[in-house]
């Protein structure tokens, strides 16, 4: 037998391919590799169902692809990962680097309690946070030079799966059960080769709820069954017009993540400090009414719908149900950033807190206050015939085309509420709001 052991610890990397830590932790243990994943309360009670339950069949699959060798513990992984080490006798364990506020505690105190070297290879972005920073030495604090940059800078080409791997056996616990399709990384490689076929549409398509034109990539991102690398190789062979476009918005994942790990407070604070003096509502019946969908605006109830029932929401939804909460209904974004949290199957940190702050004009590289979406006008713009709003709302299914956006003016809809806020008032009160921290 040979001496070595080496440790893969599974975090948000969840697949063989084009995963430099686990080649490093193959060459570290010379193929002898013990696969595990750390089952944290902290992580998992503040999931949401929707996430707990990808994350369950994903692992499922994982441990599929380790001939059923994955080994799953639950606990702190502060006391978890260096007492399997010892267990084992392993000389080094290997993770893809977490730069989110709590990985980065948690791995430290992890390294700290290692009587092993913790090796870090690589991270869930094709260029690390951190890593492209401007000519005086700084992180970018604004999109579009970051993205420039970001280009200029590249990253490495993928690598394949290890060839070959004896899976070290421990004692773990049994996976609960799983009844979620489509998870892990056999799955999401094909729902991307599926997607390359239809991006040439994706920069004419992609505002169009209506259409479910875009990719929902984010979901096999979030849980790293597939690396933005292996993505944007295929990109840069695909000469279709789409490409470019969706290798941007990749980029955006990348600056949430950057601009998160240069400002841990930014996932609940906002950015622009003028901001801590906003006036904000206390969530009440108000917040009750956006957060299951009966604000009596199509398109919010609609988006809402979609949340609740399928863990997915549009892009473009998920702007304007977010600036309704904050604009209209004048609660802060923490809450409806928390909720998204708490529904979401892609629910992440980063893309969450630092879209958030976007929208509700707090964050660094903002959208402007009083730039207030009309969530009627968004919904006659972007769902012209209704098909959105109908698919989710079955109290408007007897409105004709764009009728569906405005029941009040086409004899109502029966059990379907009026709308909670008048939306010209609410917006005053927004911009009057805005004023006084100005
Ligand atoms: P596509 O349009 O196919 O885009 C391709 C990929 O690009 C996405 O999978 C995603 O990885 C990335 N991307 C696209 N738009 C953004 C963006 N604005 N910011 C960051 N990355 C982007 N995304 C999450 O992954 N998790 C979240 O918790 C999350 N919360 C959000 C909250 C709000 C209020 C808003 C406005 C956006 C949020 N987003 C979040 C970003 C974006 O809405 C989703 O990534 C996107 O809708 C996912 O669908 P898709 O994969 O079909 O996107």
């Amino acid at each position: 037998m040979r001496d070595v052991t080496a440790v893969m610890w599974f975090r948000r990397d969840l697949r063989l391919s084009d995963n430099p830590a686990l080649l490093d932790a193959v060459a570290a243990g010379d193929g002898r590799v013990l696969g595990v994943f750390v089952m944290d309360s902290r992580l998992w009670d503040r999931a949401g169902d929707p996430r707990r339950e990808h994350l369950v069949a994903s692992l499922h699959r994982l441990s599929d692809s380790l001939e059923g060798r994955l080994v799953v513990r639950r606990g702190d992984p502060v006391d978890v990962i260096p007492a399997l080490a010892a267990e084992v006798g392993a000389h080094s364990v290997h993770v893809s680097a977490d730069h989110g506020p709590y990985g980065q505690a948690r791995d430290a105190q992890v390294e700290a309690s290692l009587k092993c070297p913790l090796v870090a290879t690589g991270s869930p972005y094709a260029i690390a946070p951190g890593r492209i920073l401007n000519q005086q030495g700084r992180p970018y604090q604004v999109f579009t030079p970051y993205f420039r940059a970001w280009l200029e800078h590249g990253w490495r080409k993928p690598v394949d799966a290890p060839a070959r791997v004896e899976w070290v056996n421990a004692a773990g616990e049994e996976l609960p059960d799983s009844r979620v399709d489509g998870a892990g990384e056999q799955a999401a490689l094909e729902q991307w080769q599926e997607y390359l076929k239809r991006v040439a549409q994706y920069d004419d398509e992609r505002d169009r709820p209506d259409l479910d034109s875009t990719s929902r990539m984010s979901i096999p991102l979030k849980y790293g069954e597939i690396h933005p690398r292996t993505m944007l190789a295929d990109l840069a062979r695909t000469r279709r017009a789409g490409a470019d476009a969706y290798r941007r918005e990749l980029a955006w994942r990348e600056f949430c993540a950057d601009l998160l790990a240069q400002h841990p407070e930014a996932a609940w604070k906002p950015l622009r400090p003028e901001f801590e003096r906003m006036e904000y509502d206390e969530p009440g019946a108000l917040f009750d009414a956006w957060c299951a969908g009966r604000t009596g605006f199509p398109l919010i109830d609609a988006g809402m719908r979609q949340l609740a029932s399928t863990g997915f929401l549009h892009n473009r939804v998920r702007m304007v149900v977010a600036s309704f909460l904050v604009k209209d209904l004048h609660v802060h974004w923490k809450f409806g950033a928390r909720w998204f949290l708490r529904s979401l199957r892609d629910g992440d940190l980063a893309s969450n807190s630092l879209n958030w702050q976007w929208v509700a004009g707090c964050g660094a590289d903002a959208a402007p206050y009083f730039r207030i979406f009309n969530p009627v006008g968004q919904g006659l713009k972007f769902d012209p015939a209704g098909e959105y709003v109908r698919r989710w709302v079955p109290e408007l299914r007897h409105l004709d085309g764009k009728t569906a956006h405005e029941p009040w003016k086409h004899g109502g809809a029966d059990g379907y509420p009026d709308p909670i806020v008048d939306h010209a008032d609410a917006r005053r009160e927004a911009l009057r709001r805005y004023d006084a921290i100005r």
